[in-house]
């Protein structure tokens, strides 16, 4: 499997860790991950592996102590095997800008798994280990989910916590789980979820994740997002609706609601992540973390670690980041920003008024060919169409697997997305298992 370009680092000690596992459940405690094997994106923490965000700045970076969300699932017993490649500092939507390479879909290895949790995809669609854990900032987790025809989930920021989790865009970002079934997601949820005292923003509420049932659907209200409805391609559209007959079948009332921000809320969504980013990659300036290059002063220094640290993307990002904060320029750009994102909020916020559930497909189309977008940055922005307004207003959203598009003579998986109000993260794993 290493040819897929799934991992970028071995656990070297998983076989010892397994084996403590063995020995605590021989102890007679119950754990609920008991010896299940795992992988982490490589921009979460676990002591003593290495976390390098698909960046030569981190190449040779050691954690020196472990994400909380990576502590809760080995204290459930999970066995860390390895890191997941991804897109630098997750940012992008096809795991083709890490510094290890690019990871490959396993349905069509010519194409991209989707990004930036790509490694974390294909290693549960590929069967390597049956979960892995991922970050959504506006999709990370959801588009490589479909493009990979698994399970991907980006819970209630909040929800789960952050400590450990290298920043990309904070008031954003939130880990989420792959899996290969509703219930897989429920048993992670149940680990992952919870208060955590070492980030700010961790909602102390309690979790139930449990599995869903046939009456979870009856007289289920569902809005089909109007927005998301054009511009998909043909076997998009078809899995779009043959997932709405399901929904109907099943008992659910199926309509079409409108949210008309949503056409901004692409140029929202990197007005406002790249401002975090310009600031959260401001610690790595080799003084602290990674690489060093030398320089005969200490400015020298700092600029040509990050010049040859950082990849062409994510110095696009820092610049244009840069810029939208700066005196002069803020007001046009990022305050404006965030009034639309707030107008975005509003909406979802309205349309939760008339339905429990919204639906959208997770990406407008299937995976695509490597190196089609890595040349237009626009293009591979507008890959997360479909996710990142979720991101901007905070709430839960799971991409199901729901059907195929056949091109070119391969079956590529498609995706269709769920959104719940914040906190709902529950209703929609339940709606997941009583679709399966
Ligand atoms: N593709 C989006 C970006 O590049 C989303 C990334 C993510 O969710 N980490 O910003």
């Amino acid at each position: 499997m290493r040819d897929l370009g799934a991992l970028v680092s071995l656990n070297e000690h998983a076989g010892e860790q397994a084996a403590a596992v063995q020995s605590r459940v021989q102890a007679g405690e119950h754990l609920p991950l008991a010896g299940v094997p795992i992988v982490i994106k490589d921009n979460i923490n676990v002591t003593g592996t290495r976390t390098t965000c698909g960046s030569r700045i981190l190449a040779n970076y050691v954690s020196p102590y472990t994400a909380t969300a990576a502590q809760k699932l080995l204290d459930a017993g999970a066995v860390v095997v390895g890191k997941a490649n991804m897109d630098e500092f997750a940012m992008g939507s096809s795991t083709e800008n890490s510094a290890s390479g690019p990871a490959l879909n396993p349905w069509d290895r010519e194409r991209v798994p989707g990004g930036s949790s790509g490694g974390s995809a294909v290693a549960v669609a590929a069967g390597i280990t049956p979960v892995s854990l991922g970050s959504d900032t506006g999709g990370s987790v959801r588009q490589p989910a479909a493009l990979c025809g698994v399970y991907g989930f980006k819970p209630t920021y909040g929800r789960v916590s952050r400590y450990g989790l290298v920043a990309y865009a904070s008031s954003l970002d939130q880990i989420g789980p792959f899996a290969r079934s509703a219930e897989d997601l429920t048993l992670l949820m149940n680990v992952l979820a919870g208060h955590d005292p070492r980030d700010a923003t961790s909602l102390n509420v309690p979790a139930d994740f449990t599995a869903g049932n046939a009456d979870t659907l009856r007289g289920l209200r569902v809005g089909v997002v109007r927005e998301s409805l054009s511009g998909n391609t043909p076997g998009v559209e078809a899995t779009l609706k043959a997932t709405l007959d399901a929904l109907r079948g099943a008992g659910a009332v199926v309509g079409e609601v409108g949210l008309p921000a949503l056409k901004y809320a692409i140029p929202t969504y990197y007005l406002i992540a790249m401002p975090e980013a310009s600031s959260n990659l401001a610690r790595f300036d080799g003084m602290v973390y990674g690489q060093r290059a030398p320089g005969s002063d200490v400015t020298q220094s700092m600029t040509l670690t990050r010049e040859r640290g950082f990849g062409k993307e994510v110095q696009r990002r820092i610049m244009l980041g840069t810029y939208a904060l700066s005196s002069g320029y803020y007001d046009a750009y990022y305050a404006q920003a965030m009034k639309v994102r707030r107008l975005i909020a509003d909406e979802f916020t309205a349309a939760f008024g008339q339905y429990d559930v919204l639906v959208t497909p997770t990406s407008p189309f299937p995976a695509f060919r490597r190196g089609e977008k890595t040349s237009d940055p626009l293009a591979m922005y507008a890959a997360d169409v479909d996710t990142v307004a979720v991101n901007l207003a905070g709430l839960p959203a799971l991409s199901v697997p729901a059907g195929f598009e056949e091109v070119d003579g391969k079956r590529l998986p498609v995706g269709v997305q769920f959104i719940a109000p914040a906190l709902g993260d529950e209703r929609l794993i339940a709606l997941a298992g009583s679709l399966e």
